[in-house]
């Protein structure tokens, strides 16, 4: 059994009729628990509320990088007050985009210095509720907002745990994250032929440095690739990481669910 550790349940492309079916596909081919993040302010109490419909789904709470332009700057109390939910196992999606260009009005250097302000936020409210942290990055080239995103963890590194989610290698990018103690989740694009980056990391990531993911409504894997992507694809993932790491699946699924389980901080049996 394996739990998708990242996906957006709250998202326009699953409409909430197809949800309980959305679900019981995952749970058919055993993947029997799925974490479901906000993105925006807006999207707590939706991601929140499929948490409370299903017993298989956690959510986690937190401003996206490309959302902190339209995100009041007192956003930090509301935020705090959806992340103490039972059903919370985690702050995010937070992180630095350097990829999308700034909205109008912004210049790329202010957009960049708010998301780094909010990504600091978002640490600080998980320290304070004893919760870890989920990061997005992502740059046009070269791996600036990981790394910036780096710099940043390391003030909390003693206290909170970060997984830097999508994880593309190269596997060098990921040794500084695992250093301060953190994870990294693999998506759908390791079942890409072309990402030899993200294969090699895959397969060096010591058990217990990594998890799995699908980033659905997002990034299909092969043979869904284009598609919508949905919880039930992460068993696609998990028997291409497998076979590249030369693990059986029950040995891929015993231990990425120890650490699935130490991160979100849940019993086997949640
Ligand atoms: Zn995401």
């Amino acid at each position: 059994m394996f739990t998708d550790s990242h996906c957006h349940l709250a998202s326009h492309k699953f409409s909430p009729d197809e949800l309980p079916t959305i679900v019981n596909n995952a749970q058919a081919v055993g993947i029997h628990r799925m974490v479901t993040l906000a993105t925006s302010l807006e999207d707590c109490p939706d991601n929140i509320a499929i948490a409370e419909q299903f017993p298989q789904v956690h959510c986690a709470i937190g401003i996206h990088p490309c959302d902190v332009h339209s995100t009041p700057d007192d956003y930090l109390s509301t935020l705090r007050n959806y992340a103490q939910h039972p059903k919370c196992v985690a702050i995010g999606e937070t992180g630095l985009d350097y990829f999308h260009p700034a909205p109008d009005g912004w210049s790329d250097a202010d957009y960049h210095q708010r998301q780094r302000l909010f990504l600091k936020q978002h640490f600080e409210l998980a320290q304070q509720l004893n919760k870890n942290v989920v990061i997005h990055t992502r740059d046009r080239s070269g791996a600036q907002s990981l790394h910036d995103a780096v710099e940043i963890y390391k003030d909390f590194a003693h206290s909170v745990q970060a997984v830097f989610h999508c994880f593309l290698g190269p596997w060098e990018n990921a040794q500084a994250i695992l250093d301060l103690g953190g994870l990294v989740s693999f998506t759908g694009i390791s079942t890409f032929k072309s990402a030899q980056d993200c294969i090699e990391a895959a397969t060096l990531a010591p058990a217990g440095t990594f998890m799995l993911e699908t980033d659905s409504p997002y990034l299909a894997p092969t043979p869904h690739r284009g598609k919508r992507n949905e919880p039930a694809f992460t068993s696609h993932i998990a028997n291409a990481i497998a076979n590249a790491r030369n693990e059986s699946i029950e040995q891929l699924a015993q231990h990425t669910e120890q650490t699935v389980n130490q991160f979100f901080k849940l019993s086997s049996n949640t």
